[in-house]
C-alpha cells in the first residue's frame, strides 16, 4: 500500500506532487522538477511519457517541437491551438520529472524503477478526473494503460483501460519517431484522431 493511493482530492494530489522527490531519494536520476496539469476537469486526459528538457524549464507538458507536432494531429479535434490543447486536456505522463539527456542526443527513456516510483500519482489522477476518454501517446503511455498491446495494435483502435473507460492511442510526437512514416501508419494515426474527435463531439458543454 503507498500512501498514494488514499489521495481523495485532486487540490491534495497537487499540493503533494508538486514537490515530489521520491525517485532522488531511490537514487533514481531526475533533473526537473514534477511537470503536471493543474486541471480540475478535463474532456480528456492525455497521458505522455515524460517531460523533456524544454518541459524542464517551463514546468508545462509539451511546450517543445513534440508538443507542437501533437497539437497539430489534433487540429481536426478542435485541440490544436494552446488554449484549447490545456485548457481541455489534463496532460499526465508515466513518469512526471525529466529524466535527462543521453550521451549521444535524445532523452533518456524514464526506466521501470522511475516508472513504478512515480505509477501512484498517474493512477491517482486518472482516478480523480473524470474525463470520459483517455488518451494514450507512445509506447511507455501505452504499456502502462493496455499491457501488451502493440503501438501498431492499439493505434487506429478503441480500447479501454482498467476501469471500463475508452482508450485511443497515438504514437510519440518526437520528430525522431519513425513510426508515423511508416508504410501503412498514416491511416492508423488518422482513425485515432477520428476516434478522438467522435468521443469529443459526445461530451456535453
Ligand atoms: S518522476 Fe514521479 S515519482 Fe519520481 S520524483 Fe518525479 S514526480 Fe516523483
Amino acid at each position: 500500500m503507498d500512501d498514494r493511493d488514499a489521495i481523495d482530492s485532486i487540490d491534495e494530489l497537487h499540493r503533494r506532487l508538486e514537490p515530489c522527490r521520491l525517485c532522488v531519494e531511490a537514487g533514481i536520476r531526475v533533473e526537473s522538477m514534477p511537470v503536471f496539469s493543474r486541471l480540475h476537469r478535463a474532456d480528456a486526459i492525455l497521458v505522455g511519457q515524460a517531460p523533456g528538457a524544454r518541459e524542464a524549464v517551463d514546468l508545462r507538458p509539451f511546450t517543445g517541437p513534440a508538443g507542437r507536432r501533437l497539437r497539430a494531429w489534433l487540429e481536426p479535434a478542435g485541440l490544436g491551438t494552446e488554449e484549447a490543447f490545456y485548457g481541455r486536456l489534463y496532460i499526465a505522463a508515466v513518469a512526471k520529472c525529466f529524466p535527462g539527456k543521453r550521451p549521444r542526443g535524445g532523452d533518456v527513456r524514464p526506466s521501470p524503477a522511475m516508472v513504478r516510483t512515480c505509477r501512484p500519482w498517474l493512477l491517482r489522477e486518472l482516478a480523480l478526473i473524470d474525463a470520459p476518454v483517455v488518451i494514450a501517446v507512445g509506447t511507455l503511455a501505452l504499456a502502462e494503460l493496455a499491457p501488451g498491446v502493440a503501438l501498431e495494435h492499439a493505434v487506429g483502435a478503441e480500447l479501454r483501460i482498467d476501469d471500463g473507460r475508452p482508450l485511443v492511442s497515438l504514437p510519440h510526437p518526437s520528430g525522431a519517431n519513425p513510426w508515423p512514416h511508416l508504410p501503412g501508419n498514416a491511416p492508423l494515426l488518422r482513425r485515432s484522431i477520428d476516434l478522438i474527435c467522435r468521443r469529443l463531439e459526445r461530451r456535453p458543454r
